[in-house]
């Protein structure tokens, strides 16, 4: 999508996904080296603070392409006129809390958030990253007057930490593996298909002989990758959720490569037979003006087939949470 320039509300902009993602949104590796930027920046009333200090240091990058900021803690004001909305903040998970729990202590945030959408220009899309991340987008769907196919969840994430253990495997360059597919939540029932993957063109299954490993290692090594990151550091991945979440809008922005795809939590249509209505990873692609569709046709095999129903009704739960709740 070629403009000339572009105007973005990034929600916990004081975060630490935010803080990594701020630089690169300015700089023009986004949305292209000719494309100004203005920032909406959406925090909560406390952490306005932290955001002038946030915002002090992108004044002292002075990027050429940054023409504005606007640092609010007004949802109606970050919105308006968006072209991109990326909803990052969301309350943080309490020790002992239960899914549904955080489940319903975001819905206020994005219901708000979905109806402040009316505001954002014609062509806004959103790409939800705050967890429960499938479920806030489609509170945030339900609430909004936008039209459903420009809301995503972020599962890029998921998709490049696949990419990654599948290179790492065969001993190749990351760029060598293309077409993973994540299907269903951002969590970890989710479903990282190498069966559909390719390493140098080649079908994965092809190239890695271990297939136990395909089947087993590799799934529970990219579902559990999060907590492996909160074990080692001491904190939750940032660097790679805020990357992922570039990645995405880049992959929704441009074309998408003749034959490829990449993962994305969308509005199911039915399509692989997971239920309607519910926000769930997909393969997709994108046309020249950021419309997503899900990739038909491609092959599942019975083992697939269960992980992704064991998703799928993951979801559903989660649906039923917030339709209880009276969210949508
Ligand atoms: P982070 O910036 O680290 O994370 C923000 C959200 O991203 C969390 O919900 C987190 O989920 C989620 N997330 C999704 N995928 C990942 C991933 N792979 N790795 C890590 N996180 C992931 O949180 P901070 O606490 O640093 O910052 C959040 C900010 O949001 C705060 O500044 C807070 O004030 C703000 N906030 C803003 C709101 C608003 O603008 N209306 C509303 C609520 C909060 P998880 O918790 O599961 O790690």
């Amino acid at each position: 999508m070629q403009r000339n320039h572009v105007t973005v509300a990034l929600t916990g902009a004081a975060g630490n996904i935010g803080y990594a993602m701020l630089p690169r949104l300015a700089s023009g590796e986004v949305f292209g080296p000719d494309t100004t930027v203005e920032l909406r920046l959406l925090e909560i009333t406390p952490a306005l603070g932290a955001l002038e200090g946030v915002a002090m240091e992108m004044n002292d990058c002075a990027f050429p392409l940054l023409t504005k900021m606007v640092l609010t803690d007004d949802v109606e004001e970050a919105f308006d006129g968006i072209n991109w909305g990326l909803f990052v903040g969301a309350k943080p998970r309490g020790k002992g809390m239960l899914r549904g729990d955080l489940i319903l202590g975001n819905g206020p945030i994005f219901t708000g958030q979905g109806k402040a959408l009316n505001k954002a220009a014609d062509d806004v899309r959103v790409i939800v990253v705050g967890n429960p991340a499938n479920t806030n987008a489609l509170i945030a769907m339900s609430n909004s007057d936008v039209p459903n196919d420009r809301f995503a969840a972020l599962t890029r994430l998921d998709q490049n930490r696949a990419m990654s253990q599948l290179a790492a495997k065969a001993g190749v360059a990351v760029s060598e593996v293309t077409n993973v597919a994540i299907f269903g939540n951002h969590s970890k029932t989710m479903y990282p298909d190498a069966e559909n993957a390719l390493i140098g063109g080649k079908p994965v299954y092809d190239v890695i002989d271990d297939h136990d490993w395909l089947r087993g290692d590799f799934i529970s090594t990219v579902q559990g990758r999060g907590k492996a990151v909160i074990d080692a550091r001491g904190k939750s991945s940032a660097m790679s959720a805020a990357s992922a979440a570039l990645d995405h809008v880049m992959s929704v922005e441009r074309p998408t490569p003749a034959g490829q795809h990449f993962a994305a939590a969308v509005l199911s249509d039915g399509s692989y037979g997971i239920s309607e209505g519910i926000i769930y990873s997909f393969p997709v692609t994108s046309d020249d003006n950021g419309n997503l569709e899900i990739v038909q046709g491609l092959t599942i095999s019975d083992f697939g087939r269960e992980k992704m129903k064991a998703t799928e009704a993951e979801l559903l739960e989660e649906k039923q949470v917030v339709s209880d709740a009276g969210l949508l």
